[in-house]
Order: structure tokens, then C-alpha cells, then sequence
């Protein structure tokens, strides 16, 4: 029986360690944590319960997708929630406004704001349903190992009707001219990582995930969906060691022979690689081997970092709902210092996500467990002092906007940052979300998930297709299982459903 290594225990690691067991192969994940789910770990501490990562369940079909292959459904494992509002928006002096759930109350939302954007909304979510279909059934699924994948009628024709190559900022001003209605629509492309100026339109699909499908919480958090893929990979006979610091990808010629962690050789017939890429390539091969050199990496547009506050606050605080976003500040001055000119910002827009309001699991009683980010340029120098600098700036604004004393009642805090990214996932930069999608990095263009000289090395995660987010992570898992199977001659099935 073949013998396959898979880097990392993020969501690509186990969604394509579990594809390939499944598949009959004798599969090994090689984690450098201790704790699996990579940036979807979770911690706990003083009765408050913190996910690290991700917090927006967005697309639940693609979850359901994942599941359904090994005869399961999201139910099995954790009780799915529907947010309703979805999320709300402060946007200074007070005013806030919350993103309901259905498209009546959308509907009447958006027309209240601005007249006729009742019907506006219905044409721009009619093509958001359009690229939602093509871009994350069809296209997410290519390996984009050629443009020949992405030849076909229906999708090329249907990206001239539906703009998918205009920038979103320039899209979404065809449809909405008030200013909250099209940062509402923008915000979105914060978690694509790039400025809206950048990003395609085809990205609008994520506006039509967020306000048509809706969002969703796992009770007890988003670390459900990490311990659900590991109760499935165990089941199908996956391996899982943590503590395992991967350090060399072993070579013979033209093929991978095996990977040297900290204590062991292990021999293996394929490795994927779901580390970040650049890491892979620069720390782990050696140099004939590797697709790309750092030339190419210093080229490229990485999607933010982040300075995050985990707090846990001992009361509640009345204006919060689940998902909040600050966007009190101009949006363009905060995206210029991530991309343009990187510097911490001078005025940030920022999130606050606190599950305590859906989840009485996540605190103790009449506390709240508060989720602070800010976006931030990757590769900035980060201190201790600059961390503690925008926790004073975040918590006046939180105060001033809630109308609500909070800093006094932290009783439990803890920071993360550029540094944390780095020594905890080896990300390029403290990249948190990999590389921005922008047009020049999406599809064919973003780093291949084949290397170019060993045939039995692949790539998965958020720096090579489909790119950045949960549910994307799980379809490259699944992409590099189905090449390491065309590779290596399946044991048992053909092609993964
Ligand atoms: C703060 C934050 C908020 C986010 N919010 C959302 C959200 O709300 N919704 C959403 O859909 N997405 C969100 N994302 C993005 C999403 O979490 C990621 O795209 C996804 O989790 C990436 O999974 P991955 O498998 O590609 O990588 P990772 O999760 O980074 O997994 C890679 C693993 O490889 C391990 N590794 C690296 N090098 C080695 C080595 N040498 N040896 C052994 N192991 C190694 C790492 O430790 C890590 O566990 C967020 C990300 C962050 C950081």
C-alpha cells in the first residue's frame, strides 16, 4: 500500500489526508503543534474558550460537500446556527447598522438607505448567484494547472455578462452609490486580501455567500469543524502526529523519498505539502527542487496579517451582536497602509467578533468572550509596545462606539501578531490569510499545486488554489488528494466525489 506524508493538520492537511485515506492509502499527518487545526486552533483559559482563526461560517454548502463525501453531514458532528442580523456595522457618531438575515428584510434595508437599491440588490446578488455557481462549483475545483481547465462556454461567456474581471470597487459602484451600502458590499474582499480597486469581481460571489446563504456559527466554535475532520480522518485510517516539526523534504533524482522531522526519517511514496508555501519551497527543499525562488515570493501580494486581542470581559456589553465591524474610520486610508505604503495604520478600521452572544459555552455566565482584528500589513515590524499602543486606541473606540465602559472589566487578555504567525504557522511575512486574490494571483497564476521536478510533491492550502478561507481550504485539500491519486494509481476509487 502506498505510503503518503501530509505537512500540516489545517483544514487542507486534514481534508486531504482524510480524501486519500479513504481512497486506501497509509496516511501520515505531520503537525509542527501540538494542537491540530492549524490557524483554526482554539484555547482556553480563565472559563473562556477562544477560536484563534476563523470565525465567519460562510458557505455552509461547501462544508456540507465535504462531509456528504464520507457519508456524513454537518449535524453529525456540531449544531449549525444561523446568525440573524449577520452581522452589524458601526459607522461612526453612533450609527449602527445591522445586516439582517433573508432577502425581504435586505431588501428593505438597502432601499431605506438609498431608493431603488431594493432592486438593485436583487440584480446584483442574480449575478453574485451566477459567479457563486460557476466560481466555487465549477472553477475553485480546478488543479489551474492550465488555462485550457477554464475553457468553457458557459464560463467564459457568463464572465462578460457579469463583469467577473471588473475590479469589486468599481462593480459594486454600478449598483450603489450610498457610502454605507457599498462598504457593506465591500467588506467582504477584507477577508480576500487585497484592496477592492484589486480584486476581481468575480469575488462577489462572497458577497452572494454572505447575504443570500448567510452566516453561520457551529455551537461551541469553529474548532467543531477541526475536531469533526479529525473524528472523520481517524476513521479513515489517517495518522495524526503532533509535535512533529517537519525540517527536510527528502529527494532522490525526480522523485521525494521521504521527510526528516526532528527525531525521524520517514520514508514515504508522495508528500503534500500544506505548510505555507513559501516555507515549504525555501525552508524544506532543496534549491534544484524548488518551483519558485524568492525573487517570486517578493513579488508577490500577500493578503494581510493581523494584531489580534482575545479578552474576556466580565460583564456584557449591550451594543455588541455576534459579528461587528468597525468601519468608523475611512476604509481607503487603513487599505492604502496594508498595500500601498505598509505601515501601522493611523486610524484602523477593525472587527469584533464576540460568540458569547450565540454561545453560552464560550464564557462564563453575564461575561462576554470578545475576538479584537486588525488588519494589518504582513512583514511590519511588531513589539510588545506597538501591540499595547492599538489596544488603547481599539478600546477607546470600542468604548466611545458602545457607548460602554469595557476596559476596566478585561479580566483575561492575551495578543497575537505578526511574530505569533511566524514562529506558530512559519507563514511568509506573518501572513494570516496567504496570498491576496487579486486577477494576477488567481487560478493558473497562483503557485502551482504540483512541483515542477518532483512528480510525487504537492501543494495544498491557502496560498495555492483556490486561495484563501475555510471552504476553500477543504477544495484544495481535496485537489491535491485527487493528483497525488492520478499520480500514484488509485487503491480504490477513481475520482473523489
Ligand atoms: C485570524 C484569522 C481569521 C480568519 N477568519 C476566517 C473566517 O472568518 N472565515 C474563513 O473562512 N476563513 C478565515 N480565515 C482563513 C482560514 O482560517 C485559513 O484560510 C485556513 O484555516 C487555512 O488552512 P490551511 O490548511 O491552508 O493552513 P493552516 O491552517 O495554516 O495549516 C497549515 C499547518 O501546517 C503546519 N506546519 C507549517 N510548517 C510545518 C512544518 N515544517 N512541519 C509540520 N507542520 C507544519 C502549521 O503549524 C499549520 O498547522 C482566517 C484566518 C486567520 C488567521
Amino acid at each position: 500500500m502506498s505510503t503518503i506524508a501530509v505537512i500540516g493538520s489545517g483544514f487542507s492537511g486534514l481534508a486531504a489526508s482524510t480524501y486519500l485515506g479513504k481512497a486506501g492509502y497509509d496516511v501520515t499527518i505531520f503537525e509542527k503543534n501540538d494542537q491540530i487545526g492549524g490557524r483554526a486552533r482554539e484555547f482556553q483559559e480563565n472559563g473562556f474558550l477562544f477560536d484563534m482563526g476563523p470565525s465567519w461560517y460562510w458557505m455552509p454548502d461547501a462544508f456540507e460537500t465535504f462531509f456528504n463525501a464520507f457519508g456524513k453531514s454537518a449535524v453529525d458532528f456540531y449544531d449549525l446556527k444561523q446568525l440573524d442580523p449577520g452581522f452589524q456595522v458601526f459607522f461612526g457618531n453612533k450609527e449602527i447598522i445591522p445586516v439582517p438575515a433573508g432577502r425581504e428584510a435586505l431588501r428593505e434595508l438597502f432601499e431605506g438607505i438609498e431608493a431603488g437599491a431594493a432592486n438593485k440588490l436583487d440584480a446584483f446578488l442574480e449575478e453574485g448567484a451566477f459567479k457563486y455557481k460557476v466560481g466555487m462549483q465549477n472553477l475553485a475545483h480546478k488543479p489551474a494547472l492550465s488555462i485550457m481547465e477554464f475553457m468553457n462556454y458557459e464560463v467564459v461567456s457568463g464572465a462578460i455578462r457579469t463583469h467577473m474581471f471588473r475590479s469589486m470597487k468599481s462593480y459594486v459602484r454600478r449598483f450603489f452609490k450610498d457610502p454605507r451600502l457599498v462598504a457593506i458590499m465591500e467588506f467582504p474582499v477584507l477577508f480576500l486580501g487585497a484592496k477592492p480597486s484589486n480584486i476581481p469581481a468575480l469575488y462577489s460571489l462572497m458577497n452572494y455567500a454572505a447575504l443570500e446563504l448567510g452566516t453561520f456559527y457551529p455551537m461551541g466554535g469553529m474548532h467543531k469543524i477541526v475536531e469533526a475532520m479529525q473524528t472523520l480522518a481517524v476513521a479513515n485510517g489517517v495518522k495524526i502526529r503532533t509535535g512533529s516539526n517537519v525540517q527536510q523534504i527528502v529527494t532522490n533524482n525526480q522523485l521525494v523519498t521521504g521527510i526528516k522531522t526532528q527525531t525521524a526519517l520517514f520514508s514515504c511514496d508522495a508528500v503534500v505539502a500544506t505548510g505555507d508555501y513559501h516555507h515549504v519551497e525555501q525552508a524544506l527543499l532543496d534549491k534544484p527542487h524548488r518551483n519558485y525562488d524568492n525573487a517570486y515570493w517578493d513579488k508577490r501580494i500577500m493578503a494581510p496579517s493581523s494584531l489580534i486581542f482575545y479578552l474576556g470581559v466580565s460583564k456584557k456589553i449591550k451594543k455588541l451582536i455576534h459579528h461587528n465591524l468597525f468601519f468608523d474610520r475611512d476604509f481607503d486610508a487603513h487599505a492604502m497602509e496594508i498595500y500601498d505604503n505598509p505601515q501601522w495604520p493611523k486610524e484602523p478600521l477593525f472587527y469584533v467578533c464576540c460568540p458569547s452572544k450565540t454561545d453560552p459555552a464560550v464564557a462564563p455566565e453575564g461575561m462576554e468572550n470578545v475576538f479584537v482584528l486588525i488588519p494589518l500589513a504582513p512583514g511590519l515590524t511588531d513589539t510588545e509596545e506597538l501591540r499595547e499602543k492599538y489596544y488603547a486606541i481599539i478600546m477607546e473606540r470600542l468604548e466611545s462606539e458602545c457607548e460602554d465602559q469595557i476596559k476596566d472589566y478585561v479580566i483575561y487578555k492575551r495578543s497575537y501578531c505578526i511574530n505569533d504567525f511566524v514562529s506558530d504557522y512559519n507563514a511568509y511575512k506573518g501572513n494570516a490569510y496567504g496570498l491576496a486574490n487579486t486577477l494576477s494571483q488567481t487560478a493558473v497564476l497562483k503557485p502551482s499545486a504540483r512541483n515542477k521536478h518532483l512528480d510525487n510533491l504537492f501543494y495544498a492550502g491557502q496560498l495555492t488554489v483556490p486561495g484563501p478561507g475555510v471552504p476553500p481550504a477543504l477544495i484544495s485539500g481535496k485537489i491535491a488528494a485527487q493528483q497525488v491519486i492520478n499520480q500514484l494509481k488509485p487503491v480504490k476509487h477513481e475520482t473523489l466525489v
